[in-house]
């Protein structure tokens, strides 16, 4: 049981170090570096590339991509021309590929994104785009054996398939035993206790729309029936 805070990324009590300079629950980061080394044991060179991000940080990416300083993709991953937005469009567009502040699982030290960086061409920058993990991509490989892998280490894939809510994402995979309780933790009213006094743009349309945000982009998602 993890608090409200750590539920929405406002503490980091809950944490251990990995690889360096990320960070998970130690129950998760015991399994990932399992997974890690039965990966390595297959010719993969599996890496972290985000694990623990904080409020502030997805706070900062939501309020970035309202504004538009930062750039909101469509379901293609191209680029959305959010000044043409309403509020209630604008949440929308973001939230195929980011949650609200508070509502990630990256919150919660159970989830991370990888990538085998050995795998990346020469000079190729990480995009976290699904086409570099398919078929014909140069990590699809790599997504062939977690697929088959990673569930006797204790992790899935919650973002597999696009269900018309959050994008699919085969790069981001969950610890389930620690991350089943976080999701059953995560409710619109700890969401809205955790945004007072918190500056989060599109609020009124969000606190509006809150339960049906949850239904479409939170609690609908694959492996996940709560
Ligand atoms: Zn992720």
């Amino acid at each position: 049981m993890i608090t409200t805070e750590m539920l929405t990324g406002q503490s980091t009590e809950h944490l251990i170090d990995l690889c360096g300079n990320h960070r998970l629950q130690p129950a998760a980061a015991k399994a990932f570096l399992e997974l890690q080394a039965a990966a390595e044991r297959a010719g993969f060179n599996l890496q972290p590339a985000s694990t623990f991000r904080d409020f502030a940080r997805q706070q900062m990416i939501w309020n970035e991509k309202f504004t538009g300083i930062r750039q909101v993709m469509d379901a293609q991953s191209q680029p959305i021309n959010i000044s043409c937005l309403d509020a209630g469009q604008r949440c929308i567009a973001i939230l195929r590929w980011s949650a609200m502040p508070g509502a990630s699982r990256h919150h919660w030290g159970t989830d991370l994104d990888i990538y085998d960086p050995d795998l990346l061409p020469e000079g190729q920058k990480l995009l976290l785009e699904p086409w570099e993990y398919l078929e014909n991509g140069y990590f699809n490989h790599l997504t062939q054996w977690l697929t088959a892998n990673m569930n006797r280490y204790g992790f899935y894939r919650p973002f597999l398939h696009d269900r018309g809510g959050v994008a699919a994402e085969p790069w981001h995979l969950s610890y389930y035993p620690l991350a089943q309780e976080a999701e059953r933790q995560l409710t619109p009213q700890t969401l809205l206790a955790c945004w007072e006094n918190q500056e989060i743009e599109g609020y009124r349309w969000l606190s509006q729309h809150l339960d049906s945000i949850f239904e479409r982009y939170i609690t609908n998602i694959d492996g996940v029936s709560s």
